[in-house]
């Protein structure tokens, strides 16, 4: 049995979904943001299902963003349940803060690369910082490779690497019922963001490897996992999704059809990342600047790989334009 447990958190995505799976040992798969809130509805959720925390055996996080494992040293400690983890990830648990510092600087230098203006990456950095305080950190007492397999005593799952909307996602396989806990690979009512992070080796790419291509690794990983047979996909927010193959079609239709949008305006005239950012969502490209470039360059990724754009860089910003 696997119950969900609904996490509030205080970004735009709402909710996190943390999943109890009822075995041995005891498991909570995610543990919301480092917030009282979130840990006080985490109590009272487990003890919906007659459970507290110094009850759990087992935690296990399915990637590295705050409100999947903000908790996790405050629980682990209360619990002393042992921490499971990609072992990639492993690092970035045991440091977050280190961890998060490395991926502002990358999202800094690729902000400027792409035209965004100084002071809006300056403004995004000190948000950013002020984000950390829900991140969490301890060491991860069981760091799983790609492909092996975490066993309890009724079920088994296996461990997928699937990077895209984060370097470290893991997907969570129970082959025999057809279930995965997917984290946010996969996300009914939202398309889930790829954005650009370090990578952290394996599928996700080498560390200092050049730009990260978020969206293609992401839709390299969807292509994997369509090929599933799944009855369902426990996801990381939202309701469970229980017709991936057709959600995964949608998505690449989707970037198909936003890469092409985007291809038109770089046909009218070379744009800064920037500036096709502003072209599409207007204030948006300011108040969210990070994440509409990672949107843009995810499809700019798509059109340079097909050869129809091309990068050109002049005094430090890249201006993307019509090949050929
Ligand atoms: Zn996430």
């Amino acid at each position: 049995m696997i119950h969900t447990l609904s996490i509030p958190t205080p970004f735009m995505v709402g909710r996190v979904n943390c999943y109890l799976i009822e075995d041995e040992p005891l498991t909570l798969v995610d543990t919301g943001p480092n917030s009282g809130k979130a840990l006080d509805e985490l109590e009272r959720a487990l003890a919906e299902h007659g459970r507290r925390i110094e009850d759990l055996e087992r935690i296990v996080i399915t990637h590295q963003h705050i409100d999947h494992l903000g908790l996790v040293d405050i629980l682990a400690r209360r619990s002393g349940a042992e921490v499971c983890a990609l072992d990639l990830l492993a690092p970035v648990i045991e440091n977050f803060a280190a961890a998060a510092e490395h991926d502002d600087e990358l999202a800094e230098a690729l902000m400027l690369r792409h035209g965004i203006p100084r002071d809006v990456v300056t403004a995004l950095r000190s948000v950013s910082r002020s984000f950390r305080a829900w991140g969490g950190s301890t060491a991860v007492t069981r760091p799983l490779a790609d492909g092996s397999a975490l066993e309890f005593a009724g079920r088994m799952l296996a461990v997928l690497h699937r990077p895209g909307h984060s370097p470290s996602d893991t997907l969570f396989w129970d082959r025999e019922r057809g279930s995965v806990l997917g984290g946010d690979h996969l996300i009914a009512h939202i398309s889930s963001n790829p954005l650009i992070s370090r990578p952290l080796g394996g599928k996700s790419g080498e560390p200092g490897s050049g730009r990260p291509r978020a969206l293609l690794t992401y839709m390299r990983s969807l292509r994997e996992t369509r090929e599933m047979e799944l009855e369902v996909v426990l996801p990381g927010h939202g309701e469970p999704v229980t017709d991936h193959v057709t959600l995964i079609d949608d998505r690449f239709a989707l970037h198909d059809r936003r890469a092409r949008k985007i291809g038109g305006l770089i046909e009218e005239r070379p744009r800064s990342a920037y500036e096709i950012a502003q072209a599409l969502w207007g204030n948006v490209a300011v108040t969210q600047a990070y994440l509409t470039l990672c949107e843009v360059l995810g499809h700019v990724d798509l059109l340079l790989e097909d050869g129809r754009v091309a990068e050109r860089e002049a005094g430090g910003v890249v201006r993307f334009e019509a090949a050929g």
